[in-house]
């Protein structure tokens, strides 16, 4: 559904496997330097959903891991899905960030340039630098297996990706 510049859509996942499905698709429809705010509980499948987004594009899923430490992982694979430019996703997650202030000292500046797919966990922290053309991804815990994903795309052309996933 599309209301003026943002478009919804709700999708009931019913396990791993169809959340891997909904990546595909996902990935299919994302703009050039995507931006996906992952929002959801601690085990809601946020990193999950990483790991299927990077398989999609030929990385080692177990690459992707809770970014703990250092709060933003790179991941590139060596060929794109249908261009042969290399894809870069940058995996970020904002639980351990004190405070927007520490933000800088992350290198999210650096970090998020040139990024074919920028994934956040916990991006509540980070509200002020986020950007307004965005996907806000909520993942809602339905029982130990399913889940309910709400997208949002805010901005053209986030809203444009949505759209096309709601009219699958
Ligand atoms: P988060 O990053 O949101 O804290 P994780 O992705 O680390 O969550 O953990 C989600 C857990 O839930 C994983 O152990 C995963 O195997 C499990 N899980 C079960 N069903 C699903 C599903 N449909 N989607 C995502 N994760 C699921
Ligand atoms: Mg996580």
């Amino acid at each position: 559904m599309r209301v003026g510049d943002d478009a919804t859509v709700t999708l009931p996942i019913a396990d791993e496997v169809a959340l891997g499905d909904f990546a595909r698709r996902l990935m299919a429809v994302l703009p050039p330097a995507a931006f996906i705010a992952l929002y959801g509980d601690l085990g809601a499948g946020k990193t999950t959903l990483v790991k299927c987004a990077a398989a999609v594009v030929g990385i080692d899923p177990t690459e992707v891991v809770s970014p703990t430490f250092g709060l933003i992982h790179h991941h590139t694979a060596g060929q794109g899905i249908d261009s042969g430019a290399t894809t870069r996703i940058v995996h970020a997650d904002m639980y351990r960030l004190s405070g927007i202030d520490d933000l800088a000292e992350t290198g999210w500046d650096d970090a998020v340039v040139g990024a074919s797919h920028v994934f956040v966990e916990w991006p509540e922290r980070i509200a002020d630098a986020l950007p307004a053309d965005r996907i806000d991804l909520a993942i809602a815990i339905d029982s130990p297996t399913a889940r309910t994903l709400t997208l949002i795309g805010r901005g053209p052309r986030h809203a444009e990706a949505v759209a096309a996933l709601a009219n699958q």
